[in-house]
């Protein structure tokens, strides 16, 4: 018998129960990967995919285990690949459109289904404490203080180096991001040596070491976030442990909190009132979401952060707060439109964080007050010298 490993957001190797399981269990076993079709993703979402992709396969090939890319339809693909006797190993991903898949895909093929996308599982958690503030989930799980091990690859693997020298970057670029699980790996070890211990002062800066970068991994599973919390456990026993420390824990928990919160609440983030009762109407304005869009609204602030996520697919935390509570409270636009924009365009693009944090500025998540950010405060605040916009707004060219 063979064991299909089905990729979806997890492409790595370590801490991959579905990967493990197959190896443990079968003679034989082969990967496979059913790509979006590129449409209207951005470049660099594009590319990151790429870089991961390559990375994988040459991982799973130190394995013995091939990778297949396909594209198209999941089931459809799916039966051209795998065998009547064969068993699909995979990962349940958070989203309504993919549990749809999972259901499919069980109702088609044998499987096996394992949880690793979150650090805490909500069956741990109960549906109670989602449905109240984030605040009554984090005591709920700080209390409990467990969650589990990550699992090691099912073999030696002997990462491949990510290249020194990156071309085709944006020279602007907040961190040269680069796909795949080496570079994951490369990033969080580099990051746990030093900045990590000046996390909470330096997260809503906008450059390299100011926040961890480690959410394009995450979002696309190349890194696990139980190797993430272990390896940040690691480094507090060894080199002591600080606010800081703790904070990159506390972060980790909102992306726990909107995945776990996406898995109890069904379609309900993808509506214009999320998790609100009744009815809400938004406004749709074309010509202000285009200028929104392009960098062009005439807020030096909220430009400069939306030339960044246009050239490079990233933007921080505090721009996408900015930005997200400008079109909202500002412009007054539907909010699942800026949602569907940084979609296609974020390299580490989660539907759980985007969605969640999205409703949660629009005031229709699970926050008991609507955030309103004021561009021209957050200014003086966190980019005084105007360096920030210098850099986006000049106009320089972008060397390509
Ligand atoms: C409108 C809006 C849209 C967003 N869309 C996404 C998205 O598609 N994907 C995504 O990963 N994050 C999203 N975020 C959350 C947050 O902005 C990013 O996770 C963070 O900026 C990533 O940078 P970092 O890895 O350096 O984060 P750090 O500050 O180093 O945080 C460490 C990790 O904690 C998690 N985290 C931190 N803040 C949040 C948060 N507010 N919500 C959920 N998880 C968090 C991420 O996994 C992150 O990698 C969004 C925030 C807003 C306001």
């Amino acid at each position: 018998m063979t064991g299909v490993v089905w990729y979806r957001n997890d492409l790595r190797v370590d801490d991959h129960e579905a990967l493990t399981r197959a190896c443990n269990e079968q003679n034989t076993v082969r990967a496979v990967f059913i790509q979006q079709e590129s449409g209207n993703r951005g470049e660099q979402q594009v590319r990151f995919e790429q870089e991961t992709l390559r990375f994988l396969r040459e991982h799973l090939g130190q394995l013995g285990v091939e990778l297949t890319i396909l594209q198209g339809e999941t089931v459809e693909q799916l039966t051209l690949f795998v065998q009547p006797e064969d068993v699909v190993y995979f990962h349940r991903m958070t989203g309504e459109y993919e549990a749809r898949q999972e259901n499919e895909v069980k109702k088609h093929f044998t499987t096996q289904m394992y949880e690793t996308q979150t650090l805490h599982l909500r069956e741990d958690i109960g549906s109670d404490e989602l449905k109240r503030v984030f605040t009554a989930f984090r005591k709920r799980v700080e209390y409990d203080g467990r969650f589990a091990e990550p699992i090691e690859a099912p073999g030696e693997v002997r990462y491949i180096e990510p290249p020194q020298t990156r071309a085709g970057y944006d020279p602007r670029t907040a961190f040269p991001f680069m796909g795949g699980e080496s570079a994951g790996l490369d990033r969080l070890a580099a990051y746990l040596e030093r900045p990590v211990f000046t996390y909470k002062e330096t997260r809503n800066g906008f450059d390299v070491d100011d926040s961890s970068k480690l959410s394009a991994w995450l979002a696309n599973g190349s890194l696990s976030p139980r190797r993430v919390m272990a390896e940040l456990q690691r480094t507090e026993r060894e080199h002591g442990a600080n606010e800081s420390t703790y904070w990159l824990y506390f972060e980790l928990l909102w992306r726990d909190f909107f995945h776990l919160t996406m898995r109890e609440t069904g379609h309900r983030l993808f509506r214009s009132n999320g998790l609100k009762d009744g009815r809400l109407t938004w406004k749709t304005d074309q010509a202000a979401i285009d200028r929104w869009i392009a960098g062009e609204t005439g807020e030096p602030f909220v430009d400069a952060f939306m030339r960044e996520i246009k050239e490079t697919g990233w933007m921080s935390n505090r721009g996408r707060q900015i930005t997200a509570s400008y079109l909202i409270h500002d412009l007054k636009q539907d909010w699942r439109i800026g949602a569907r924009y940084f979609e296609q365009h974020l390299i580490d693009y989660d539907v759980a964080s985007n969605y969640g944090n999205w409703a949660y500025i629009a005031g229709v998540g699970n926050a008991t007050r609507t955030p309103r950010f004021n561009p021209e405060f957050q200014q003086q605040k966190y980019d005084p010298n105007r360096a920030f916009i210098r850099r986006w707004m000049s106009s320089e060219t972008t060397e390509k």
